[in-house]
């Protein structure tokens, strides 16, 4: 972020899409933390900090009323925690462009920060408006992107507000920088033995990035709801879990190029099944490829974890992306666990870890290992995609012009 940020406004696009509580109290304040250094770098360089951000989705598409829950989504329930976190006083625009904007940005101090109404309060958001981005950039003379989260949405505030700012006036916030220094650890000649941990519910979510993965990865461990898709296509008996009967044919594909690339694709041995999709359920441990009608695998069982977390310590290079069981529920949340404390062994013997995705975070924030593992990424749908390889258009309006 090598801008010259003195006596200068900066238009910086954060993420603070915080999860609040019924009285509208943040649950969680990870995503405004993560943006703290880039505002205070500005600040500190002598420039002023104009934050921009979306929280929710008060614009629901299929909506017929299009009349939007401003009190819930208002950015104003985050001002003070945003104060408090900043130590400066926090001035709220209660509109993202217009009149009252264009005065509060005027009259903006060096020093100060102002927070503008949440972007997707107006429809040109999304629809990267370009007269929405022009009246945004004209509010600055810089434009930071730190949003990572939406950096795979071409939005008038990620995207198309970028064009109007002289290219060399545009930059990365620290967030972002250092996501995109991370995930491209992962994708560019990473340290060999390489291991991707796979996870989640469905194989339909994770195609691309298995996709990607056969050409990188010397090992795919593959877990969660997805892996009966892969047990069924190789005439596993599997009840009654999740299962994409329309993607077998892909997963034996990929269980095909898997063996044509060199990579070993690892399945769950054993796992937890119950007779009902609930902590109370009964559950036992039985054989992957037998589970009996009327039950469902929830967890991978001991020896898949035993023989999962042994992949995982010899590897020097591991990404982690969806749990391996229905981890919320504390009866299948151990196939998770042993992965987390194996990625955390892992990396306290060398290795490089990368945990990149929605559900996988929330496990390793769970377990307390957050800060044993090497990078935890902020971005779920936009890490994905950044893994997968496309070319997201956040990264692109700053990276090309
Ligand atoms: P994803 O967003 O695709 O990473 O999926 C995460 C969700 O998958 C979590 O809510 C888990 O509860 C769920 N999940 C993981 N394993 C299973 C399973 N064996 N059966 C059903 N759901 C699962």
């Amino acid at each position: 972020m090598d801008l010259d940020f003195k006596n200068k406004k900066a238009l910086v696009r954060v993420d603070f899409n915080v999860p609040l509580d019924a009285d509208y109290n943040i649950s969680d304040d990870t995503r405004m933390r993560a943006a703290m250094p880039t505002v205070q770098h500005i600040l500190k360089k002598g420039g002023a900090v104009i934050l921009m951000s979306h929280l929710g989705r008060p614009q629901k598409k299929k909506n017929e009323d299009r009349s939007i829950n401003t009190e819930k989504f208002t950015l104003k329930h985050v001002v003070d925690h945003l104060s408090e976190l900043t130590g400066v006083t926090v001035k709220f625009c209660p509109e993202t462009v217009g009149p009252i904007a264009t005065k509060m940005a005027n009259e903006l101090h060096m020093g100060e920060i102002l927070l503008l109404e949440n972007t997707r309060f107006q429809k040109e958001e999304s629809a990267g408006d370009e007269k929405f981005a022009k009246s945004l950039a004209s509010l600055a003379d810089l434009y930071v992107n730190d949003a990572f989260g939406t950096a795979h949405r071409a939005h008038a505030s990620t995207t198309t507000v970028a064009k109007f700012f002289p290219f060399t006036n545009t930059s990365f916030g620290f967030l972002m920088e250092n996501e995109i220094k991370n995930a491209t650890r992962v994708l560019n000649s990473p340290e060999k033995p390489v291991t991707a941990i796979i996870g989640g519910a469905k194989v339909s979510d994770k195609i691309m990035l298995l996709d990607k993965l056969l050409d990188l990865a010397d090992n795919i461990v593959i877990g969660g709801g997805m892996a009966y898709t892969f047990l069924l296509a190789q005439g596993g008996k599997v009840g009654k879990s999740l299962v994409e009967k329309d993607k077998v044919d892909m997963a034996l594909s990929i269980l095909k190029k898997a063996k044509e690339n060199d990579v070993n694709i690892y399945l769950p041995e054993d796992s937890v099944i119950a007779d009902d999709f609930s902590n109370d359920a009964n559950f036992k441990t039985v054989n992957s490829n037998e589970i009996p009608d009327g039950w469902m695998g929830l967890d991978i069982g001991e020896q898949a974890r035993r023989k999962f977390e042994a992949v995982v310590l010899m590897s020097k290079t591991i990404l982690w992306n969806g749990p391996m069981g229905v981890f919320e529920m504390e009866n299948f949340s151990n196939g998770t666990k042993s992965i987390a404390y194996g990625v955390a062994q892992a990396t306290s013997l060398g290795a490089f870890s990368l945990i990149g995705g929605g559900d996988s975070v929330s496990a390793i924030n769970q377990t307390g290992l957050a800060d044993k593992v090497s990078y935890v990424s902020t971005g779920g749908g936009a890490m994905l995609e950044f893994l997968e390889g496309k070319e997201l258009p956040g990264i692109k309006a700053i990276t090309v012009g």
